[in-house]
């Protein structure tokens, strides 16, 4: 596969996950506003919550997010040093078809699942 190409892919996937960064973070001060604006103890009680859950989504949504941004900053990075295309654990090469649906791969599916079954 090209390499600018893969590039502009990345990028382009890199700035679509920066927008979506920017709409949670949005989300998130304006909930932060409705939520500071009620006292927990009158009978807003339940919608307080509700904001309160909206938020930790919100939240671990944007932390993905982020990880999937670091995820492709790694892969610009193999790509810089020529590394791109090998998996960051063996060494072995990743198989096109992986990197065509994922190009932001650094790990051979193989590592990947015993980099999963870790966590
Ligand atoms: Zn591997």
């Amino acid at each position: 596969m090209d390499r600018e190409v893969l590039k502009r892919r990345l990028l382009l996937e890199r700035r679509r996950l920066e927008l979506e960064i920017r709409e949670l973070d949005a989300d998130l001060s304006e909930s932060l506003e409705e939520s500071s604006e009620e006292s927990p103890y009158d009978q807003h009680m339940a919608e307080t919550a509700g904001v309160t859950l909206d938020r930790e989504i919100d939240l671990s949504l944007e932390e993905n997010t982020m990880a999937s941004i670091a995820q492709i900053d790694r892969a610009l990075g193999k790509l810089e040093n020529g590394s791109y295309g090998f998996c960051d654990r063996c060494g072995k090469p990743i198989p096109e078809e992986r990197l065509d649906v994922a190009p932001f791969a650094t790990l051979c599916i193989d590592c990947k699942r015993i980099e999963e079954r870790k966590r």
